[in-house]
Order: C-alpha cells, then sequence, then structure tokens
C-alpha cells in the first residue's frame, strides 16, 4: 500500500469544531486539522481574535470558519452546532478546548473565582458536548475529543478548582463514552503536559521553573501546542476507531514517575 492511499489517519473532509479555537492549542489544533484537509469551525468569546484566528489559518483545502460562542451559554452552544450541520450537513469531529485558569492558594479563592473556572471548563464543556452529541447521535458517528489536563493524573499545588475541573472532565470523558457508545460516537481525553501559550507564558518565564521542568521531565522540554497534533488527528481518525473512553497524556512523559537525583549515574 503507497502512502497516499493510505486512509488510516486521514481526516480529510471530516467536519471538525474546535470549541475555543482561536488562541494556544485550539489554534494549533484547528490548523493541524485543516492542513489535513478538514472543514473546520472554530469558536471563542471574542469575535476579532476569532477573524484574525481564521484568516491566519487560510490556505488549507477550505477556508476555516469562525463563530462567537461562549460555553457557558448552553444556548450558543447549540446554535453553534445548528449552524454548522445546516451548512455542511454533519458534525464530525468535537474538540473540547475552551478552559481558563486561576492560579493560587485554595484558602484564597472566592465564590466567584471558582464558578468562573468550573463554569467554563466543566459544565461549559458538558454543555458544549451535549449539543455536538445531540448532532452526533442523530448521524450515528462522531468523535469527541476533551483537553482534559495532567492534573487531573496527578494535582498541581495551588489550582484547586481548575485540577477539580479536569478530573470532572475525566469523569464526564468515560461517562460520554459508556452512553454514545452503542450508538457510534467516540468520547476520548487528550490530556496535555506542560504547553506554551498565552495561558502559561507568565508561569514558564520564571527561571526557576524552567529549571524544575528541565529537571523533571522526562524528554526534558516544555511543550509546544503542536505536539497535540498527532493525537488529536488520531483520536479523530479511522485508527482510533475502536478506542473510546480513554484519556492520552500528552505530557513528555512528567505523570510516568518522578525523576530523581540518584548518586552515581551522572544525571544519565
Ligand atoms: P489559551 O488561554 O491560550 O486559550 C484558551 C482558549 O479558550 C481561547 O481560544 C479562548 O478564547 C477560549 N475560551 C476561554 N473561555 C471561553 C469560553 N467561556 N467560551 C469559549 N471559549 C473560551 O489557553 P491554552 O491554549 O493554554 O489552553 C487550552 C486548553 O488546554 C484549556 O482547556 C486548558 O485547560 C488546556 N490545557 C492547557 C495546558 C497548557 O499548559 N497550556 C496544559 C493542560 C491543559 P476567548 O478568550 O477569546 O474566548
Amino acid at each position: 500500500m503507497s502512502d497516499m492511499s493510505d486512509t488510516l489517519f486521514s481526516v480529510a473532509e471530516q467536519v471538525v469544531l474546535v470549541s475555543g479555537g482561536s488562541r494556544g492549542i485550539g489554534l494549533a489544533l484547528a490548523r493541524g486539522f485543516a492542513q489535513r484537509g478538514a472543514r473546520v469551525w472554530i469558536t471563542g468569546r471574542n469575535a476579532d481574535t476569532l477573524q484574525a484566528a481564521a484568516a491566519s489559518l487560510s490556505g488549507g483545502a477550505h477556508a476555516v470558519r469562525s463563530l462567537v460562542c461562549d460555553v457557558t451559554v448552553a444556548t450558543q452552544n447549540q446554535a453553534v452546532v445548528e449552524t454548522i450541520v445546516r451548512e455542511c450537513g454533519r458534525l464530525d469531529t468535537l474538540v473540547n478546548v475552551a478552559g481558563v485558569n486561576i492560579r493560587q492558594p485554595a484558602v484564597n479563592y472566592s465564590e466567584e473565582q471558582f464558578d468562573y473556572v468550573m463554569n467554563i471548563n466543566l459544565r461549559g464543556a458538558f454543555f458544549m458536548a451535549q449539543a455536538v452529541g445531540r448532532a452526533m447521535l442523530a448521524q450515528g458517528h462522531g468523535s469527541v475529543i476533551n483537553i482534559d489536563s495532567l492534573n487531573s493524573g496527578g494535582p498541581l499545588k495551588n489550582v484547586t478548582p481548575y485540577a477539580m475541573s479536569k478530573c470532572g472532565m475525566n469523569g464526564m470523558t468515560r461517562s460520554l463514552a459508556i452512553e454514545w457508545g452503542p450508538r457510534g460516537v467516540r468520547v476520548n481525553g487528550l490530556a496535555p503536559g506542560f504547553i506554551l501559550t498565552d495561558l502559561t507564558q507568565k508561569l514558564w518565564s520564571d527561571p526557576t521553573m524552567q529549571t524544575w521542568n528541565t529537571a523533571n521531565c522526562p524528554l526534558g522540554r516544555l511543550g509546544v501546542p503542536d505536539d497535540l497534533i498527532g493525537t488529536a488527528v488520531f483520536l479523530a481518525s479511522h485508527a482510533a476507531g475502536f478506542l473510546t473512553g480513554q484519556t492520552i497524556y500528552v505530557d513528555g512523559g512528567m505523570l510516568a514517575g518522578r525523576v530523581w537525583p540518584i548518586p552515581g549515574d551522572g544525571g544519565q
């Protein structure tokens, strides 16, 4: 079989919605799908950012289209799905990316700050998945990819509500996989490790943090959004046709175990 005829990992002509696709990880994943011939839609809260993002993704087989949508408003999620299905006839893949974080000790969290994080990361992710799931169940196929975090596998200090939201998302991935699998809809998670984006730029500009990461990440570097494209494309493709209810940690090996300064190995 020549490379050209192997469609196992193909996402060409798939209709893909990237919720939270205007910046960072979502933008990179939207580009990854668009460059492989998918018909990509991106959403976010800011029309200007979205339009600039969509324009920056031009050049693929299909123009990338954008719609303003705040995931915390269920009716907006439903309207986005209805628009895509009306325009494209179906919706094959959801990449559920929209997320925020507030880093501070748990004892300092206000109710408003807690609700802000949970409303977007967990409640919003659920109602986006619900709107998309309705369309996918009706058409009898689809793939949902929830952007989780290494926090669901090993929480970090000073991000308790964020870690709680991602643990909730991890459970949602498995629950929806069970509910929707018999009707042809797969639901998986992609959990990034430390990735340089707007969300994390300030944190990783601290040399102490950089030194810690280099010493503790088995692959010895920070991730970039493009590191996640391969796993997302795989999860959306036929290659993952018997894979559901799983979360893949793309974290440079961070959760595999502990790197320790054992004497005598010269750090090797
Ligand atoms: P960015 O801040 O760079 O991007 C966040 C995206 O989500 C933007 O497109 C933003 O658009 C959108 N968004 C935020 N709130 C909403 C909302 N209420 N409705 C719709 N869209 C929204 O973050 P990252 O790219 O770093 O993170 C993306 C995802 O990856 C998040 O879920 C995050 O938890 C996860 N993640 C990130 C890691 C990292 O190291 N960067 C590690 C592990 C997981 P706008 O603001 O215009 O609405």
